[in-house]
């Protein structure tokens, strides 16, 4: 197994089994994440008996890089899995700091009509290890400290839910990456039963709603999801996870030219949306060649949103990142399996 599907928990457990101290576990930690050998032979204050059984268990094995595209202020990268699957990561160079886009499934079965992740269907679940790998290996393809995790890559993280908090435990943790909960956030299309259960960890993450459209006939159209889970549920249960947690949600919506871009759409998003403690995040669609949509001008983006501003809702328009490297969710990849 990978090491770094490990929690601290489960390396004290394993030495524990070892009748060794459980302290040991914190020093592999420290290791792995602080001094980042690549390594088992590195971990010099490890005696050479649990060297050996390291490497019987474990193994370090990393991501193999395949392409790394890069533009002002972003770099695109797609790795190979060891069963030869890709992904990518995507980090973005702020004002604030650096902040990675991490893949949480290969494919995604959410079917959303304007993705091109959804194009390729799932595959499968990403392994904490395969997500911990990618913020470990842009950092040191970098040479920097990343600030922020945004799970927002290719893949639906609550449909792949218990492995993502456990790799969210992993980077938050002091012991690791320490990346702040404040700084970490998850993005769903909007899995209610998840979203219960998020609500409960007790962690500062963020949480970031794709919402897209004002209404059930318009979302239905463009996600799937929105056929098992119906807006009127969803804002439901958005204001009971603010109530639990008083934390704010964003809300995605992408803008859609002659779709959801309208002077009535932005009305109707101001009257469900009106009173709950959010922000909207408009953000200029990625045209993909493999699809028909296109990108709402940025005359009419800039009307959307002062009609959302002269009706008190927060708002803002995100930064383009990258027209020049495959920018879209998944085109890197898929370009890469259709040669
Ligand atoms: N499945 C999760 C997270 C991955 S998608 C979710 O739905 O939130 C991350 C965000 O990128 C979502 O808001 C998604 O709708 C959006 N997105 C997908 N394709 C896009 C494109 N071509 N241009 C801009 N945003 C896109």
């Amino acid at each position: 197994m990978n090491i770094y599907n490990c929690s601290l928990q489960d390396l004290e457990n394993y030495f524990i089994k070892k009748n060794e101290k459980k302290f040991k576990a914190r020093q592999v930690f420290d290791w792995l994440y602080k001094k980042r050998v690549t390594s088992f032979e590195q971990m010099t204050n490890i005696k050479k008996e649990l060297i050996f059984d390291l490497q019987q268990d474990f193994n370090m094995e990393h991501l193999k890089l395949i392409e790394r595209q890069s533009d002002k202020d972003v770099y695109k990268y797609l790795f190979e899995l060891p069963d030869k699957n890709t992904i990518e990561a995507v980090l973005m160079h702020h004002n604030y700091g650096y902040s990675l886009c991490v893949s949480s499934q290969v494919g995604c079965n959410m079917g959303c009509s304007f993705c091109e992740s959804g194009r390729l269907r799932l595959v499968r679940n990403l392994l904490i290890s395969e997500m911990v790998l990618q913020v470990l290996q842009v950092e040191a393809d970098l040479n920097i400290r990343i600030s922020h995790v945004v799970i927002m890559g290719i893949g639906e993280p609550f449909d792949n839910y218990d492995n993502v908090m456990k790799f969210i435990d992993i980077i938050n943790s002091d012991l690791a990456l320490a990346i702040g909960a404040r700084h970490i956030t998850v993005s769903t299309c909007g899995i209610i039963p998840k979203i219960k259960e998020f609500m409960n960890n007790n962690k500062q993450i963020n949480l970031a709603i794709s919402l897209h459209a004002p209404n059930d006939k318009l979302r239905s159209k463009l996600m799937k999801i929105n056929k098992v889970y119906k807006l009127a549920d969803l804002i439901d249960v958005i204001k009971e996870y603010i109530n639990k947690t008083n934390r704010r949600v964003t809300f995605e919506y992408i803008m859609l030219k002659d779709i959801n871009d309208s002077k009535e759409c932005a009305l109707e998003l101001v009257d469900l949306l009106k009173g709950i403690n959010c922000y909207v995040n408009l953000i200029p669609y990625n045209e993909t060649s493999h699809l028909n949509y296109r990108k709402s001008t940025k005359d009419t983006i800039l009307k959307f949103y002062d009609i959302l501003k002269k009706n008190k809702i927060n708002v803002t328009i995100r930064k383009e990142f990258g027209k020049n490297v495959s920018a879209a969710c998944g085109q890197l990849r898929a370009n890469n399996e259709e040669g």
